[in-house]
């Protein structure tokens, strides 16, 4: 089994859990399956050491992920309230995953600014917050938080012990999804980590069936009509995008994680390197963000969409009619380009 260097911050970590007595952990809103695999393997890690861990997320988790809940006890702020305010004022030490700024937990933003509990923020997304933070172990070099709490297990555990599947299986999961299933930014080491979660147990081909399969007959209805009728190509800039409205939503009964993976489908056209979609929602419109070449997607969400993310997957939110996206889009690739040509002119 191959050993990583240890992490460095693991004894502050331990330091912190032994002196904590109501341990919440909270992530990020429309939570991935890296969210949901590091929060209930930091859960179920923290557990079997005899801890009393609560998981709080700010709303509701795509119910393709809902195996890793697997005591059903994920509460959700935005259904649950009151229960979890109670929770977090009852925290003395709040851990906080896959996200880097505190702004990313929304709603949760306060409760935690506010609480008095120590603070851990372990992410891999570039600019970690560290002013409300005890602790900050990030690593933006990895393609997953899953692969940090791995490390930091290995750490703690060392590497003769074999990892205690209820945390293999929910670590597995973070490392395939955030990687696309192990196509995007997953290197040597990620197979390694993959691997040695699959010699504890996890079994591979029941979690991707569980995870990319076993959807819905309205998910690939729905999918269906995006590829024949919403699917924008723009050839100029090598980029695709899909728009997806409230009707459409409610026309194939749309439940959260139904457009799980929509992002990518233009990328799997020839010469198309830079896809987005966006999804209409109440008050506005979410954007995803993808590239599979060295346009930073990260860059672009943050100049014009109102976010960020890692340089090939970013997101964030535009305050516009979901009708106007497109041409936005198409704006800020023109704006992009140029800037790129304008910079290669300056060298
Ligand atoms: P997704 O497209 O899967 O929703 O998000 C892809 C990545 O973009 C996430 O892992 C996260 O890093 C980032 N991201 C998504 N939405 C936002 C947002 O509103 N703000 C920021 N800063 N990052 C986001
Ligand atoms: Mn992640």
């Amino acid at each position: 089994m191959k050993e990583y260097p240890k992490i460095a911050e693991a004894p502050h970590f331990q330091e912190l859990i032994n002196s904590a007595h109501n341990i919440v952990i909270i992530s990020h809103t429309n939570p991935d399956g890296d969210a949901m695999g590091s929060v209930t393997g930091m859960k179920n890690f923290l557990t079997l050491t005899g801890r009393s861990v609560s998981i709080v997320l700010p709303d509701i988790f795509p119910e393709y992920l809902s195996f890793l809940d697997n005591d059903k006890s994920i509460l959700v702020y935005e259904s649950e309230m009151e229960k979890s305010v109670n929770v977090l004022k009852s925290a003395d030490l709040i851990i906080a995953l896959d996200f880097n700024q505190l702004k990313r937990a929304e709603t949760l933003e306060k409760h935690v600014v506010d609480s008095s509990a120590k603070k851990i923020l372990i992410d891999h997304h570039p600019d970690p917050q560290k002013d409300v933070f005890d602790l900050v172990i990030s690593d933006t070099f990895v393609s997953s938080t899953s692969e940090i709490i791995y490390r930091l297990v290995r750490t703690l555990i060392g590497y003769d012990e074999k990892i205690d599947l209820k945390v293999a299986e929910p670590l597995y999961v973070g490392m395939m999804t955030d990687t696309n299933n192990f196509s995007n930014s997953a290197d040597s080491a990620t197979f390694a980590m993959a691997s040695d979660l699959l010699f504890a147990g996890v079994d591979k081909e029941n979690l991707q069936h569980l995870v990319f399969g076993g959807f819905s007959e309205k998910r690939m209805r729905l999918m269906g009509h995006i590829l024949l009728n919403k699917m924008v190509i723009l050839e100029k800039f090598n980029a695709g995008y899909i728009t997806l409205t409230l009707d459409e939503q409610k026309k194939f009964d749309f439940s959260e994680g139904d457009s799980e993976g929509f992002v990518n489908l233009p990328l799997n056209i020839k010469g198309v390197n830079i896809s987005a979609l966006f999804t209409e929602k109440k008050e506005h419109v979410r954007v995803s963000l993808r590239s599979v070449n060295d346009f930073s997607v990260n860059r672009l969400a943050r100049l014009h969409f109102n976010g960020g993310g890692h340089e090939r997957a970013s997101g964030g939110k535009l305050f516009m009619n979901i009708a106007d996206a497109g041409s936005f889009f198409e704006k800020s690739l023109e704006m992009s380009f140029n800037h790129c040509i304008n910079s290669d002119n300056i060298k």
